[in-house]
C-alpha cells in the first residue's frame, strides 16, 4: 500500500505528551470526519455513496448527534434509510420463503427442515452484515493505517523522531497492535529490533505507571487517605481504561492541559 506521508501531524500528536499519540490522531480525524459529514461534505459523490450504504455505528451516530445539526443528520439518514430498505427487501424475501417452506415440510422430512433453518440464519446474517457498517469507521480505519505507517516511517528516517519517540509514553494496547502488525512492512533488520524492543519496553513502562495510579485512585476512596495528595491519580481511571482499549473516555486527548 502506497501512503502519502505527511509528518506534521505526527510530530504535533507526540508533542502533546499524551497518553497515546496515535489516539489523539485518531480523536482529531474523528471529530474533523463529523464536521465534513454534516457541513454538506456528503455532497461529493464518493462520499454519499459510502454514507447511503454503510450509514453510521451506534458511536458515531451518536458524535454526529452532539454536532447540534440535526437537519444535516437527517439528510443523511433519509437517503440512507431508503437504500437500507432496498438492500433489506431481498433479504426479508428469503427470511419469509424460508419460513414458508419450513411450515410445508412434513415432520419426516428432516433435511429439508434444517435447510429451512439454515436459509432463515443466512438471510438473518446478511441482514446483520447490512447493519455493522460505518461509513465514519471505515475511513477512519484507513486514516489511522495512513498514520500508523507515517510513525513506522519517520522512525526508520528521523533520528530526532526515534529519540522523541523513545522518551514518550508509548502508545495504547490497540495502537501498539497495530504498530507491531505494520512494523514488518515498514522496517527491517536493526531497525526493527530496535523499534520493537522500544515499544515492548515502553508498553511495560507504562502499563506498570498505570497500576500505581490506578491502585492509589482506589486507595484514595479509604477515609484514611483523603488527606493524602493525589499525585497523578485524578483521572487514573481514565487514563488506564484509555490505555487499555484506546481513547474512549475522559479529557479529550488533543487538550495541552489535563
Ligand atoms: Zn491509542
Ligand atoms: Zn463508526
Amino acid at each position: 500500500v502506497k501512503y502519502h506521508i505527511d509528518t506534521i501531524p505526527v510530530w504535533d500528536a507526540l508533542r502533546l505528551n499524551g497518553e497515546c499519540m496515535l489516539c489523539s490522531l485518531r480523536r482529531k480525524q474523528e471529530l474533523l470526519s463529523a464536521e465534513r459529514y454534516l457541513g454538506g461534505s456528503v455532497m461529493e459523490p464518493d462520499v454519499r455513496i459510502a454514507v447511503n450504504k454503510a450509514g453510521f455505528c451506534q458511536r458515531h451516530q451518536a458524535l454526529l448527534y452532539t454536532q447540534s445539526n440535526r437537519l444535516g443528520h437527517a439528510l443523511m439518514m433519509h437517503t440512507h434509510l431508503k437504500e437500507t430498505h432496498d438492500r433489506l427487501r431481498p433479504l426479508l424475501d428469503k427470511a419469509e420463503s424460508a419460513a414458508r417452506g419450513k411450515r410445508r415440510v412434513s415432520a419426516g422430512m428432516h433435511r429439508s427442515r434444517s435447510q429451512a433453518n439454515s436459509q432463515l440464519q443466512e438471510a438473518a446474517r446478511q441482514m446483520e452484515q447490512l447493519i455493522n457498517q460505518c461509513a465514519l469507521c471505515e475511513g477512519l480505519d484507513t486514516a489511522m493505517g495512513a498514520y500508523t505507517h507515517t510513525l513506522l516511517y519517520m522512525y526508520k528516517t528521523d533520528p530526532d523522531f526515534k529519540r522523541a519517540f523513545e522518551c514518550s509514553k508509548g502508545v495504547c494496547l490497540k495502537d501498539a497492535s497495530a504498530l507491531m502488525m505494520m512494523a514488518e512492512e515498514v522496517l527491517s533488520g536493526n531497525t526493527l529490533s530496535d523499534f520493537v524492543c522500544a515499544l515492548s519496553r515502553l508498553t511495560h513502562e507504562n502499563l506498570e505507571r498505570a497500576e500505581g495510579e490506578v491502585e492509589w485512585f482506589t486507595l484514595k476512596a479509604d477515609y484514611r487517605n483523603a488527606d493524602k495528595p493525589w499525585g497523578t491519580s485524578r483521572d487514573a481511571l481514565e487514563r488506564t481504561v484509555n490505555r487499555l482499549r484506546g481513547w474512549c473516555i475522559g479529557a479529550e486527548p488533543n487538550l495541552r492541559d489535563h
